[in-house]
């Protein structure tokens, strides 16, 4: 018996709907079932006819970039009725229909619950009735669900992101970096109001991302009766100091203790009459719905989107509705109202003004970045603590810039002064280190960096050795650093392994020494995720759009080269976001049968109607097959079926501004090596800790130098497991061509 299953968007639209679309129509097409776009939601699910489509392969081609949902959504009052979701059910049995991935919010997922429980009594009112014969329904006697969460808010439980949230992320913060900009020629005050009725999601992480004065959010209201005062003082204190601009960031659903709304407008009057000037307001409404998704909404959605077909491919009549999300940078699958239970208990807890309850069951990131905010927004750092214990640390970056190295620093400086710590910046890294370019930090020196690209304490490739160790033992020892905090990549790595190696022969190194990774390349052991690798994949996939949209007017195969040195990271994700045929990884090598299946593949692609063709090369995939032999290559083959073009992406992926995620990611690590530090000198050790610190399994997880060796693939500079690998089967079965194509 052949096996149908149906897709819909409902609710508000999201950017990365549509890779999830994509993702559902062409994994249920290549497991066998025939797949149904329904249009407009649960509208068009009542409505039938025209709304419920069948999909084939191509007919999700190209659609990766595009924001919103091409299946179009809606909101629906007669899908709340009984009789609406009878006709809903009437028209998923015409066509067969028992397996339905639904993507949209909470009201959406629990209506497609519904449906699922009342799916037994639809069947006999409409067989009763002869709307349906009873061998139709003995054919479906249930309705398996899986539920993906499309929403920017991100205020779902059961997922870490939800689809779009970190699209509306880069929105908001570009929008806010134009404005900043703006204000701080006019020394002026800006309000900036952020979508979140009942989620501070975006307006946390944008706060933290741009470096905002104040941020007001629905979870956690000022604890303070006179905030207001508060509020004014940290913005008039920031002037004095020498800011120019001033931004406070208001979530939608902001409010104070007493759970009385705090608008924007309301800020906006307070700010005048006690700043005594003029204040502007920008709510950012639409804008931040709307666009390309983001490189991590593709690949969220095309992976959740994946995991949803298994689901319902696998249901049985006794399984529940699965939510299926992303946890702990692993996909998972949970109870579907477990989650919306969860969800409706943290508004339930905001609406009783139970706030603490509310942050804990947002979890520990957001707590986390919460209190990060807190200390950064701050005009003034603390004053520190007599008799404490000042910790002087010198700074440094080492390897090649990566986006997101200033937010890093920015975040080191503030916290450690706030804690009463006395930071000391690195000129250029080891280099820096080694002729004494030493300078004590404070507060101001790092203010507006966090938007910034490239690396405002310079860096360099330098791995020191020989003489360069005496020379940077003396400089410690001269300028009294009691530790050392490296932010950079694989040559920052070595380099403090050295130092930890030699600490025999210098007893200088003998201090806490912290790696916080810092590459775009993320080829680093003891961490997912390094600062910079989402920065420099949103440019590759924001290029790699814009070439494919190029090759309109030909047929056109594109071989692109990315970075990454010996890691396929870069590669294989922007594969994924947009939807490349062919990956090649240095990890997996290639052979000249695999080139050859390759030019079989492209040829018969371009004889069946094909116009473009998109092929991404890692930039030491194989030093012999480079990227101009295989479009070569390509080129002879091709013949006059289509033409190849080389696109090297350079050095443009190591610039630009910084992600919020790189952003966000910097801060975090940051703060969790600056207590690091805190916590080598509480306890003493004979033998000072040196570690590298890291994302894993979603948490901070700090790993002892001395075991890189064991993790790290040191000939290839690559950590011997890479978590990503297994995403390669995916990114091949969604990119290849129609299975099913017939030529005519
Ligand atoms: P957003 O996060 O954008 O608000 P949402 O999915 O929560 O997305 P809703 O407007 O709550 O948006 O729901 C979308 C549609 O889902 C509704 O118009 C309605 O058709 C259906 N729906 C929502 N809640 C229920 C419910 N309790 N029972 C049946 N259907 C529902």
């Amino acid at each position: 018996m052949d096996t149908r299953l149906g897709v819909l968007t409902s609710g508000g639209d999201a950017p990365g709907m549509n890779a999830a679309v994509r993702a559902v129509v062409r994994a249920g097409l290549d497991r066998g079932a025939d797949v149904y776009a329904i249009y407009d939601g649960y509208h068009g699910l009542i409505e039938g006819e025209s709304h419920i489509r069948k999909m084939g392969w191509n007919d999700v081609g190209g659609i990766l970039h595009r924001g919103g949902t091409i299946i179009g959504t809606a909101r629906s009052e007669e899908f709340r009725t009984l009789e609406g979701r009878r006709r809903a059910v009437r028209n998923l049995l015409r066509h067969g229909i028992d397996r339905l991935v639904v993507i949209g919010g909470d009201g959406s997922l629990t209506g497609a619950n519904l449906l699922r429980q009342e799916w037994a009594d639809h069947l006999q009112a409409l067989v009763a009735s002869g709307e349906i014969p009873q061998e139709i329904a003995a054919r479906h006697p249930f309705l398996a669900i899986a539920g993906l969460v499309g929403s920017i808010d991100n205020d779902m439980h059961g997922t870490d992101m939800t689809i779009g949230a970190d699209s509306a992320l880069h929105r908001i913060t570009a929008a806010v970096d134009a404005i900043a900009s703006t204000a701080a020629s006019h020394q002026r005050t800006f309000v900036v109001e952020v979508m979140g009725r009942r989620c501070g999601y975006l307006a946390l992480m944008s706060g933290i991302a741009t470096g905002a004065e104040w941020v007001l959010i629905p979870e956690n209201p000022p604890d303070m009766d006179n905030w207001e005062e508060r509020m004014c003082q940290v913005l008039r204190e920031g002037m004095r100091m020498g800011r120019r601009d001033n931004i406070v960031i208001v979530a939608e659903g902001a409010q104070d203790r007493h759970g009385n709304p705090i608008t924007s407008e309301y800020v906006r009057r307070v700010l005048e009459e006690r700043l005594g000037e003029e204040v502007r307001v920008t709510v950012l409404g639409h804008v931040q719905r709307g666009g390309p998704p983001s490189a991590f909404d593709r690949i969220l959605s095309t992976l959740t989107g994946v995991a949803a077909v298994e689901t319902v491919l696998e249901a049985t009549a006794e399984s529940e509705a699965y939510l299926i999300g992303i946890h702990e940078n692993k996909i998972v699958r949970q109870p579907l109202m477990e989650c919306v239970a969860k969800t409706h208990a943290i508004n339930a807890a905001m609406a009783a003004q139970d706030f603490e309850t509310a942050m804990a069951m947002r979890g520990r990131t957001f707590q986390e970045s919460f209190r990060i905010m807190r200390t950064l927004v701050r005009a003034m750092p603390h004053p520190p603590t007599p008799g404490q214990r000042r910790i002087r640390f010198a700074i440094l970056h080492a390897g090649g810039p990566a986006p997101g190295m200033n937010a890093a620093v920015r975040a080191a400086v503030r916290l450690s002064v706030d804690r009463g710590h006395l930071p000391v910046g690195v000129q250029r890294g080891f280099r820096g280190l080694i002729q004494g370019h030493l300078e004590e930090m404070g507060w101001m020196s790092v203010n507006g960096w966090a938007p910034v690209g490239g690396a405002e304490l310079g860096t360099s490739r330098k791995v020191p050795g020989g003489s360069d160790l005496y020379a940077i033992a003396r400089n410690l020892e001269e300028h009294q650093i009691d530790a050392l905090m490296i932010i950079g990549g694989w040559a920052g790595y070595q380099a403090a392994l050295r130092l930890y190696q030699e600490r025999e022969n210098y007893p200088a190194f003998n201090i806490p020494i912290v790696c916080i990774p810092a590459t775009i390349n993320n080829n680093l052991p003891g961490s997912e995720l390094s600062i910079g690798a989402d920065t420099a994949l949103n440019s590759i996939v924001e290029v790699v759009d814009k070439i494919k949209q190029s090759a309109v007017a030909s047929n056109r195969c594109f071989v692109v080269e990315v970075m990454g040195r010996y890691c396929g990271y870069l590669a294989l994700m922007s594969a994924l976001a947009t939807g490349a045929e062919r990956v090649y990884l240095h990890e997996e090598g290639i052979r000249l049968a695999d080139l050859e299946a390759d030019i079989a593949q492209l040829i018969r692609g371009f004889q069946h109607g094909k116009r473009l063709g998109l092929m991404i090369r890692n930039e030491n995939a194989n030093p012999l097959y480079t990227t101009s032999f295989l479009a070569a290559l390509f080129e002879e083959e091709g013949g006059d079926l289509f033409d190849v073009r080389i696109a090297v992406l350079g050095h443009l992926q190591q610039g630009g501004s910084p992600t919020p995620f790189d952003r966000t990611l910097a801060a975090r690590l940051a703060a969790r090596g600056v207590e690091f530090l805190e916590e080598s000198f509480a306890t003493h050790h004979a033998e000072a800790p040196a570690v590298c610190l890291g994302l894993q399994h979603g948490a901070m997880q700090v790993t002892p130098l001395e075991q890189i060796p064991r993790l790290m693939d040191e000939r290839y500079q690559r950590p011997r497991e890479q978590w990503w690998m297994s995403l390669r089967p995916i990114a091949s079965m969604l990119a290849k061509p129609d299975p099913y194509f017939q030529p005519e």
